[in-house]
């Protein structure tokens, strides 16, 4: 133990440090000197982790490198070897489902672990300075991302996919030798990216498993942003949880667990994005636990979105646009989202529920995965069930004062003519409808669309109308894009 070499700057609650900062403050700094001396020797350098820690991430520098001093980095904790990264990794990190490669996901047990700095090399006259940063996080109230920057920085529209399994629950695909087996989740972020996603998360069935797959893989996939999302499967529905990686007991029913909506408070409590998942699936033996019949019906505060179109379900009895439409009708705000729910990466692009079909597109500040979060709770989003890589479809609405956006609300008289501009990009020959309060509006017949990037405007008096949301369809009928509402309050 050389804590004579450790200096141990602060241990402190950082309650008043700037909210501006990118970086989360460092817990703990230990600081210290190698020398000559130490050359082909391992230094432990002990430091003491808290109960409650959910993550501990540990970021290493020294100096020396031009004269040919190398530092590796190990870890124990107070029972058991944690990992050996050597000299290929300058930061890691560590929690109960996941860890960067070269590190062992698992609890964090409180006490005294140690970072091993290995010396390969330090020259005979050479003082080498270290320094390890340690942050422990003790709290998961923030969303859970892979990564600690974002992926692009810039605001605009993202495309993703919200709803796909894997080898982590019941994704399967063909073998090598043409068997089906469980399918590598590597496949599934392949195929998005080569669908020129944006971002995906793979929601498996209740399980925490996959996530230290996706710690491993969201550096090599570096345009496209891995949320960490999980399919909570109850007899009673499914919900996709969106920007929590830690366990949540699903088994509504029990005990601990009385109804959905217990589950759904402490995913709330966690920072979650909860999203109802194909509403209006058959249930019983057709499909078990897949429509949603929660009884005692789930707190619909608890839900910031509904899975509108899932798969190939864009329109009929199964798909979910009539009980979205009938929470909005009852006065709540949700996002309407879209979610391929895959099963199969493989899956040709051009099938229905292949990865990517639908695309959810969300107006985000960034691509990072607390802003795509912030992108479905503010609804500027709309479903593209054409999987097109450029289809745009924006509303602002306007009355003399004010303006506002799809998700937004407009405070109007009934009196108030308000104005709707439509925004669509990629559908010359298609047309687009008002919807206002789950009906089309004969104030507001569709119009068809000229040009490849038109603005269209509609216009009606406010009425005692709740909400306004408008669909492109092409000339077939289908539906392409399905917008989400503008609020109106009188
Ligand atoms: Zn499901
Ligand atoms: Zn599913």
């Amino acid at each position: 133990m050389r804590s004579d070499r450790i200096l141990l700057l602060f241990l402190a609650v950082f309650l008043a440090i700037s909210p501006l900062r990118a970086q989360p403050p460092d817990d703990l700094v230990l600081q210290g000197n190698i020398t000559g001396a130490q050359n082909n020797t391992y230094v432990a350098l002990p430091f003491s982790v808290p109960a409650g820690t959910l993550r501990l991430s540990i970021s290493f520098d020294y100096t020396g490198r031009e004269q040919k001093t190398a530092l590796d980095l190990g870890l124990f904790d107070p029972q058991r070897f944690r990992g050996w990264s050597g000299g290929n990794k300058s930061s890691f990190t560590l929690s109960e489902t996941d860890a960067t490669p070269s590190y062992l996901p698992g609890t964090l047990p409180a006490g005294t672990w140690r970072l091993i700095v290995g010396v390969p090399n330090i020259r005979a006259s050479v003082v080498s300075h270290y320094t390890a940063r340690i942050h422990f996080t003790r709290a998961a109230t923030q969303p859970q991302s892979f990564t600690a920057t974002a992926l692009n920085s810039s605001a605009g529209w993202y495309r993703g996919d919200l709803h796909m399994h894997t080898a982590h629950s019941d994704g399967s695909c063909l073998s090598q030798s043409g068997k089906k087996v469980p399918c590598p989740l590597f496949l599934t972020a392949e195929a998005a990216a080569a669908r020129g996603l944006d971002f995906i998360a793979i929601t498996d069935h209740n399980t925490i498993s996959q996530y230290n797959d996706e710690r491993e893989l969201q550096p090599y996939f570096d345009k496209l942003l891995l949320i960490p999302g999980r399919e909570v499967t109850t007899f009673h529905g499914h919900a996709n949880v969106f920007g929590v990686t830690r366990f949540i007991d699903f088994r509504a029913g029990t005990q601990d667990v009385p109804d959905e909506s217990a589950w759904m408070r402490q995913a709330a409590q966690y920072g979650a994005v909860i999203s109802l998942n194909h509403p209006n699936a058959p249930s019983g033996e057709i499909c078990m636990g897949c429509g949603w019949t929660a009884d005692p019906p789930a707190d619909m505060h608890l839900v910031t979105a509904i899975e509108a179109i899932n798969g190939g379900i864009s329109e009929g009895p199964y798909a979910g646009v009539s009980f979205w439409e009938r929470q909005l009708n009852a006065g709540f705000h949700l996002t309407g989202i879209g979610g391929s729910d895959n099963h199969n990466a493989p899956k040709p692009p051009d099938e229905p529920g292949s990865v990517g079909s639908p695309t959810t597109v969300v107006y985000a500040h960034e691509l990072s995965v607390p802003a795509i979060l912030d992108g479905i709770r503010s609804g500027r989003v709309f479903v593209d069930l054409t999987t097109s890589r450029n289809r745009l479809l924006d509303v602002t609405a306007h009355d003399a004062a004010q303006s506002a956006a799809m998700g937004d609300t407009l405070h109007a008289s009934s009196r108030d003519t308000i104005r709707f501009d439509v925004h669509i990009i990629g559908c010359a020959g298609s047309r687009a409808e008002a919807i206002v309060d789950g009906k089309p509006d004969d104030a507001m017949p569709a119009q068809s669309i000229g040009n490849e990037e038109a603005v269209l405007h509609f216009s009606e008096t406010a009425g005692a109308a709740h909400w306004v949301r408008f669909n492109v369809r092409g000339a077939d009928g289908k539906l392409q894009l399905l917008g989400n509402p503008v609020y109106l309050t009188h």
